[in-house]
């Protein structure tokens, strides 16, 4: 019997999954070191030779495979793998080094790939970090076969897993879309990092910030993570599995009565009626948009676009993604942001520098001012795409008019240059600001004079204005959305967007929360978007209420003091109204 244990973490995505675990990128081998007499030496290259052929054989069925499911760019990947294999210095170090110390293969080759390894961690360069990953990944499957072990990539797993890892990047967590992953794990990050907004978009439970989890947990140990408390359970006794397995039956049967409301609008007892959009990362994630009855989508995150790929997407191919999202949701609107590079989500192709700070650093806007060639584009495909649908495009990172005014001169620059060459697009386009820089809300007044409107992105509000890394799980008790500082710039957004008589959104994840659903309502926000799996509940709760009771709500939450005490308050008259 496996010890049973729970660990306690950050409730990321809410939900609860069962299954296996699946330690990704953390596998250890236990090498044993023998020495071999000098007769063995033939026989152990032999062994060396035999195993980079497997190993090559692997890398190959795995690229064929990925090719057909994923298509060409994404099994791209696999030639770099292809090429470590063929790397002389490599294999000629191991055969000298086996030649001259006399050990086993497998305990020389991994000698070489730790020498490896090191020398490339201490290198400052993306693409060289790239490298040193494609050494690891491959070393381990040579390894894998010299040791005569069999280890399956998350491709190659049929079964439902629970992926528990250290840190997942945008890239990792955009490769498990409608993979057999059931919920994930990690032992770094916060309630609005990237790991978290993927999991709630491919709607699967995640707990992140759990510190030691990749430590504490074996591969193979039954898990049970509970995504609504932030716990996850390791080898559970029977009571505890049984009870979380009648749960997951209750929360089923929730969902499926909450998914009566999903096709009726968002309006208030006394009718006033607030727009529901959805988040999304993919363009493949627009069937469960509809399915949970999203009207529109308030953000497309099109960072992940350039993921997963060792070139820039060409302006066909944008065009191409933005036509589909355009054309499948008509007649609802779709606002697509500009490339948000940068922060935690690192795209490998720009190769920028390392920065000490990068969620203050190079990003999103700045990084689209400072290199127009590939800001325009994006924006000459959205324009291009926007006469399929009603297509709105939407800057992020502002941080005040200047860079405002610098965006909006390059989009009158490729519209001029569209107009020219008579190539048709929506005159009448919308383009808005994501409002989540503290200085930008503190100057909404002066945006929303030049601006169609505001898109509120607490996420990065937040962090900013409490001065909180979203993504350190030390600090994320005191990333709070209730926090007074929060509330007052949030309101005054709102005011200053209306009195110019621009309408004002929310697409951070504040939005999805029941409980400050009702506060935002209160404050008078025009639209709300998220990630579709909360729409059918939000509703619900907007269905709930009448537009006084909101006011009354938000007003009373302004009088308080404390994070804490909004959170405690907006919870208890959520409950009163639902009942
Ligand atoms: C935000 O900051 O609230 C937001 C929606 O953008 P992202 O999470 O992609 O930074
Ligand atoms: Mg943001």
């Amino acid at each position: 019997m496996k010890k049973s244990f729970q660990l306690k973490g950050i409730a990321a995505a809410a939900g609860i999954a069962i299954g296996p675990a699946y330690l990704m990128g953390k596998e250890e081998f236990a090498i044993p070191k023998e020495p071999i007499t000098e007769k063995q030496i033939p026989y152990q290259i032999q062994l060396f030779e035999e195993a980079l052929i497997a190993t090559r054989r692997e890398i190959k069925d795995l690229q064929t495979r990925i090719s057909q499911e994923m298509g060409h760019d994404a099994a791209e990947i696999f030639e770099a793998h292809l090429l470590v294999l063929e790397d002389r210095i490599l294999i000629e170090e191991v055969i000298s080094r086996l030649k001259r110390e006399r050990f086993n293969v497998a305990y020389i080759f991994s000698e070489v790939l730790k020498k490896y390894i090191g020398v490339f961690s201490k290198i400052e360069d993306e693409y060289l970090k790239e490298r040193m990953s494609d050494i690891n990944d491959v070393g381990r499957r040579i390894l894998r076969h010299l040791l005569g072990k069999e280890h399956k990539t998350l491709e190659e797993i049929k079964e439902k897993i629970i992926v528990v890892a250290h840190d997942l990047s945008p890239s990792d967590t955009a490769g498990m879309y409608k993979k057999n992953v059931a919920a994930l794990v990690t032992d770094i990050g916060g309630k609005t990092s990237h790991t978290a907004i993927m999991a709630k978009s491919i709607e699967i439970p995640a707990v992140v910030g759990l510190g030691e989890a990749t430590l504490k947990i074996k591969s193979g140990d039954l898990l049970i993570v509970d995504g609504s408390m932030g716990i996850v359970i390791v080898n559970p006794d029977k009571r505890t599995l049984y009870s979380y397995q009648k749960e997951e039956a209750k929360i089923k049967t929730l969902t499926k009565k909450l998914f009566a409301v999903k096709g009726l609008p968002a309006e208030t007892l006394d009718g006033r009626r607030l727009e529901i959009a959805a988040n999304i990362e993919l363009p493949d994630e627009i069937e469960a948009v509809k399915q949970h009855g999203a009207e529109g989508i308030g953000l497309y995150r099109t960072e992940y676009f350039y993921m997963n790929r060792k070139d820039l997407p060409s302006e066909e191919e944008h065009f191409r993604a933005y036509k589909y999202v355009a054309e499948a949701m008509r007649p609802y609107s779709v606002i697509i942001r500009t490339l948000d590079l940068g922060g935690d989500k690192f795209i490998s192709q720009f190769q920028v520098p390392t920065e000490m700070l990068p969620f203050l650093g190079w990003r999103a806007i700045r990084f689209c001012l400072a290199r127009p060639d590939i800001f325009k584009v994006q924006l000459r495909a959205i324009l291009r795409a926007s006469v399929y649908g009603r297509l709105k495009i939407m800057y992020p990172m502002i941080s005040g008019i200047e860079e405002l005014r610098q965006a909006n001169k390059i989009f009158n620059e490729v519209r001029n240059e569209l107009k020219q060459k008579g190539i048709p697009f929506d005159p009448n386009i919308e383009v808005g600001t994501m409002i989540e820089v503290p200085s930008a809300a503190m100057t909404a007044d002066l945006l929303a004079k030049e601006t169609d409107f505001f898109s509120i992105g607490t996420n990065d509000l937040i962090q900013y204005s409490l001065a909180v890394d979203r993504s350190n799980e030390k600090v994320a008790y005191l990333y709070e959305p209730t926090h007074p500082a929060v509330l007052r710039m949030i309101k005054n957004i709102i005011e200053a967007g209306h009195a110019a008589g621009i309408w004002v959104g929310m697409c951070g994840e504040m939005a999805s929360e029941p409980a400050f659903a009702l506060l935002l309502l209160g404050f008078d926000l025009d639209e709300l978007s998220m990630p579709s799996f909360n729409i059918p509940e939000v509703k619900q709760v907007i269905r709930s209420v009448t537009s006084k009771q909101a006011h009354q709500i938000a007003q009373e939450a302004l009088t308080l003091t404390t994070g804490k005490e909004v959170e405690q308050f907006s919870q208890k008259k959520l409950r009163e109204i639902l009942k």
